[in-house]
């Protein structure tokens, strides 16, 4: 399988080149102590492990596509997860169970299911970033998310020093969240997914999805199909790593969609009432998830919004926020973010939360 991530590196890289620009998609963020590379979960824990034995705070990168690191860069060693593999662990006529190792390029893993006839991770076609960050924020797109087929995760866990198995109900998942995120007591060293036997995809559920495959919301397509059809979309958005457009120098989406309960959600409206209805899903609990690319757009940020020093909103994406080369910080591109949390919060009374990590930064 290829690598896809930033700046692959193996073994120990010396400190003049441990500027961390070269692992983000970003291609932000200042230099680290150390930069340690581990090709399977072994070296992995002893990277952690021995870093932790001399004090040291420790990274756990791997495709750098969901983090912000400041422009001081990060005090300690950084682990890089370059591992590698994946393998069936259990099988039955209607299922197939796949143990993936963390450093295992997502996209990678998402083209052999497909091409497999395994159903599951279709609609989550072109994401960057290692498998083992998938659990992290539980990833999702298009209408699926790892938490609808991830049974287990094989973690170190700093605290104890152990490696052991965290079963999913156990995980904590929920919408762009997990017990993993902002916590660096575990280190993925693998995840194993329950995926359908089936040259169809799952229903659909995503309405923009439907349209461009052109069937109804609810319907199965072809494996083959939704993938196509979700990279075809992406691609349109900035939302697939290409190395020639600018517009896909960043962290995705950077703000997650707000989720507001009934009361705010009213007050939304209100104050919405000249823009007509603002795009929403119902959530459980009587809550209601915003799409927060209509907030930023409406209130004046629109595609292409420049932000200082060389950083821009994309011009396929209110979300994402760029880096658009030249003189581009991370202290410009976190301006970028408060002016526009600020200017949505100044209209609407929403308040935007970041996505990706913020490590040594914050806005
Ligand atoms: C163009 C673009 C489009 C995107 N689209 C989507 C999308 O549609 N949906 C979505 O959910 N996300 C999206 N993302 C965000 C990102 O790709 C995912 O969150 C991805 O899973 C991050 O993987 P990574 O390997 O790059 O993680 P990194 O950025 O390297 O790390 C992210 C966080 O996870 C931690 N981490 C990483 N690996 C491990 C591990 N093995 N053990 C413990 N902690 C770990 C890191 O410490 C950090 O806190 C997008 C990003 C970009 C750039």
């Amino acid at each position: 399988m290829s690598d896809v991530y930033a700046q692959p590196t193996t073994g120990t890289e010396p400190a003049a080149t441990c500027e961390l620009a070269r692992y983000t998609t970003l291609r932000l963020g200042g230099p680290a102590g150390r930069v340690v590379a581990g090709t399977d979960a072994d070296e992995i824990v002893r990277a952690v492990r021995e870093a932790g034995e001399r004090d040291e705070p420790v990274l756990v990168l791997a495709g750098g596509s969901n983090v912000v690191i400041g422009d001081a860069g990060f005090p300690g060693t950084v682990v890089l997860v370059r591992s590698r593999g994946l393998q069936v662990v259990d099988e039955d006529a209607a299922t197939v169970t796949v143990r993936v190792e963390a450093g295992e390029p997502w996209d990678d893993l998402v083209a052999a299911t497909v091409a497999n006839g395994w159903s599951g991770l279709e609609c989550l076609s072109g994401i960057p970033g290692s498998t083992g960050a998938t659990p992290i924020q539980n990833v999702g797109a298009y209408g699926q998310e790892v938490a609808e087929t991830i049974t287990g995760v094989r973690v170190h866990d700093r605290v104890d020093g152990t490696v052991g198995r965290i079963a999913a109900a156990d995980c904590g998942f929920a919408y762009r969240s997990s017990i993993f995120k902002y916590s660096d007591r575990w280190v993925v060293l693998s995840v194993d997914f329950r995926l359908a036997r089936s040259p169809l995809s799952g229903p659909v559920r995503y309405a923009e999805l439907a349209r461009a495959l052109g069937v109804e919301v609810g319907d199965r397509v072809p494996l083959a199909d939704a993938r196509a059809t979700v990279l075809r979309l992406r691609a349109g958005k900035g939302m697939v790593l290409d190395a020639a457009d600018p517009d896909t120098r960043s962290v995705g989406s950077f703000f997650t969609n707000p989720v507001l309960d009934r009361a705010a959600y009213e007050l939304l409206r209100e104050r919405a009432a000249d823009l007509g209805e603002p795009p929403s899903w119902p959530c459980p609990g009587d809550m209601v998830k915003i799409s927060a690319a209509w907030l930023i757009d409406k209130a004046g940020f629109g595609k292409g919004h420049p932000g200082p020093e060389g950083t821009a909103i994309s011009g396929k994406h209110t979300l994402a926020l760029t880096n658009r080369g030249g003189t581009a910080s991370t202290a410009a591109l976190v301006e970028l973010a408060r002016e526009i949390r600020d200017g949505v919060h100044r209209r609407f009374g929403v308040t935007l939360h970041p996505e990706p990590v913020l490590v040594n930064c914050t806005i």
